[in-house]
């Protein structure tokens, strides 16, 4: 039996790339099962999603602790530890970067590396950061367990019409563009890229919620998540066309949009989580979200 952990966020289609993936195995013939596991419901929250598969019934209900592979969706966390937590050695990392660096140095029984600028593709064919097909394109590629035209075939019973159409495309390109490498025992990177996040505090110590949490950190003494480490997209304001109406503070749903001192409204950084609908409700469209980078990316 295979086992397949499956790392994103909310809103990057983790749980239904587990789902097509499933379907794919099963397609071609083998015995296949998937469930997510939801930290916080929010958009941009960390999911993981896990998946088994096998020529034997699938009979675990476990969450994936010791994965074979390992996908990772969220170009912010391919840089995380935790993601590659319990790989087996030997183990193959699917990863949503252009840059072998981003991984760890402390994850050390990685056999086989496949990276893929998913979101770099997903933005130009479906018009979106949603990396899943595209990632799915990849691991068909990396790992040759299903075949493309049978992942095509499984997307179709997920989606219909323009959004099937810009999601084919997106999953044959990770197919064709994804690079993969062989490990070397000595890996030797540079440690500013090994951590790209933008808070060093990324990890579920504070206080212990299970692996795949994110960003806690205590602020005058109360614990809060750092929702800033799940942002890709940033609000940018133009001074010019703002009229300082502060509707944007009004809407954003972490209360994060601030006056400065200038009278202008900014985002608290450690805690936008780049939803973007401060730029949607602004009656000025004095904001643009602006695609960040991500150290190494
Ligand atoms: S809603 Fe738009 S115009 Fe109003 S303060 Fe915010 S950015 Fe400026
Ligand atoms: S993108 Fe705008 S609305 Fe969303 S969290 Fe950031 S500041 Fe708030």
């Amino acid at each position: 039996m295979g086992e397949i952990r499956i790392h994103g966020r909310g809103g990057q289609g983790t749980v239904i790339a587990a789902e097509i993936m499933a379907t794919a195995f099963v397609l071609d013939g083998k015995y296949a099962a998937s469930f997510p596991f939801f930290g916080q419901e929010r958009r941009g929250a960390p999911v993981a999603a896990f998946v088994r598969f096998g020529l034997e019934p699938v009979r675990e209900k476990t969450r994936v602790y010791n994965p074979d592979i390992v996908i990772v969706l969220d170009r912010v966390q391919a840089g995380n530890p935790i993601c590659y937590a319990g790989l087996k050695e030997g183990g193959m990392a699917i990863i949503n970067s252009r840059h072998e660096e981003i991984v760890p140095l402390s994850v050390t029984n990685l056999e086989l590396l496949a990276t893929a600028d998913a979101t770099g593709i997903s933005l130009q064919e479906i018009g979106l950061p949603i990396t899943n097909s595209c990632m799915l394109g990849a691991f068909a590629k990396a790992t040759q367990l299903v075949q493309l035209d049978t992942l095509i075939y499984a997307i179709e019973e997920f989606l219909k019409g323009d959004m099937l159409v810009r999601n084919k495309r997106a999953l044959q390109r990770g197919f064709h563009e994804v690079a993969i490498k062989r490990q070397e025992k000595d890996r030797v990177f540079n440690d500013e890229i090994t951590n790209p996040t933008p808070n060093d505090n990324f990890s579920a110590a504070v206080p212990f919620q299970s692996p795949y949490e994110s960003a806690w950190a205590e602020v005058q003494k109360l614990v809060t998540v750092r929702t800033g480490e799940w942002r890709f997209i940033a609000p940018v304001l133009d001074k010019k066309t703002c009229r300082q109406c502060g509707w944007c503070s009004l809407y954003c749903p972490l209360g994060c949009m601030k006056p400065g001192e200038d009278g202008y409204f900014y985002p608290d950084l450690n805690y936008c989580k780049g939803c973007g609908i401060c730029a949607y409700e602004c009656p000025a469209q004095a904001i643009r979200m602006v695609m960040e980078e991500v150290g190494g990316y």
